[in-house]
């Protein structure tokens, strides 16, 4: 069987969503991340046409490897930094930016005969506790690395949000006060806001922001979806149906016969599995769209298929295109379903997956580039 499961990638979308953080962050510098592959969405890809991005957050030195052999010159910071003495040829080869996040990122920065300035961001935990210097050592730290000379004296301040998507903005408010009250030198440049933070909390966007998922049309924001911030879905993923069986009524449906045909009905199995990243979890009655209209999923997804509805579908054929997620069926309501989110979705399509890109531009939509917008989230 050749493989039918399809995720397009609409780089249109990626160049809008960008346009409009933009808009809505019109005094702050945008860090594009593309971490894990940008999301899913093939990092290369995604950097090439983010290329007016002012900088790129990777995970990894090895990403930013692969943008720098993809001849990408601004600036790229590996948002977790060094683990070992051995990564600072590397990064210094490769001109990137180091977070550093932990006063031993700092004893490897001093022992190195390096003498090139390495460009720092310092990380600060303001109540994420993952990663961060806690606020009681920031000024110890700051005094270690001024007194460094391989280490460029224009240090940026960064902290991140534990909780930007949730409907209460206490915790981030409080993580913000705090870091608007560390005594950062007045040259320093300081960057907190991610995605959520970006739409919801208007005075986070400082002098960067760094987005994720709004780059790719994802909110993590609960029953919200990046289409009602402004943003548009970055990825399609598709498949076909490869077979029409007529069930009679009684018999259940796929392993485990979770599902049971309530009568004689046409059963509709569509290549595309939890192998390719559609998630086994969802429940039946999720649905996909045949043909553009929904149909929802029965039984359990397996493998390498999953099993459709067809009663609202007389007129189905074998060869029918089927969407599993995209701009007509946002990802957000299928991880919902999942009980996961639309980055776990997104990330999670394997690499069996063929990969199109579509480059068309995305319908201009004049209300979002009004800033009656600014505030999305206080809509509905
Ligand atoms: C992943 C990440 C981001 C982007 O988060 P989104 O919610 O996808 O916008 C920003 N900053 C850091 C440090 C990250 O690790």
């Amino acid at each position: 069987m050749s493989r039918l499961a399809l995720a397009t990638v609409h780089l249109g979308a990626l160049r809008a969503n960008l346009q409009r953080i933009r808009v809505l962050a019109a005094g702050s510098k945008v860090m594009a991340v593309v971490k894990a592959d940008g999301y899913g969405h093939g990092l290369e890809r995604v950097a090439r046409a983010l290329a007016v991005a002012d900088a790129y957050g990777v995970a990894s030195i090895a990403d930013g490897q692969r943008l720098r052999a993809a001849g990408h010159r601004q600036r790229i910071v590996v948002l977790s930094g060094i683990d070992a003495a051995g990564d600072l040829p590397e990064v210094r080869r490769l001109r990137l930016d180091v977070v550093v996040h932990h006063r031993a990122q700092i004893d490897l920065i001093a022992a190195d005969a390096d003498p090139r300035p390495l460009r720092v961001w310092l990380k600060i935990d303001t109540g994420m506790h993952r990663l961060g210097l806690p606020v009681a050592q920031v000024a110890a730290a700051v005094a270690r690395l001024r007194a460094l000379p391989n280490v460029d004296p224009a240090l940026i301040w960064m902290s991140h949000f534990a909780s930007s998507d949730a409907a209460d903005p206490g915790p981030t408010e409080t993580q913000l006060a705090l870091f608007n009250a560390l005594p950062s030198a007045p040259n320093y440049e300081r960057t907190i806001a991610n995605s959520a933070a970006i739409v919801a909390q208007s005075a986070s966007r400082l002098d960067w922001v760094r987005a994720g998922g709004l780059l790719y049309g994802m909110a993590v924001v609960d029953g919200r979806t990046g289409s009602d911030f402004g943003f548009h879905p970055a990825m399609s993923l598709s498949s076909k149906l490869i077979s029409i069986q007529r069930v009679s009524r009684g018999q259940a449906v796929g392993y485990g016969g979770t599902w049971c045909c309530p009568e004689d009905m046409d059963v509709g199995v569509v290549a595309i599995g939890y192998g390719d990243g559609y998630p086994r979890s969802v429940p039946s009655g999720t649905p996909v769209l045949i043909a553009g209209r929904p149909a929802p999923i029965i039984g359990r997804v397996s493998m390498d298929l999953l099993t459709v509805d067809l009663r609202q579908h007389a007129a189905a054929v074998i060869g029918a295109p089927v969407l599993l997620w995209g701009p007509a069926l946002p990802v957000e309501k299928i991880a919902a379903a999942a009980g996961s989110i639309s980055y776990e979705l997104a990330c999670g399509v394997t690499r069996r997956v063929m990969v199109a890109e579509d480059d068309q531009p995305v319908a201009a939509d004049p209300e979002f580039a009004k800033p009656k917008f600014a505030k999305p989230v206080a809509a509905n």
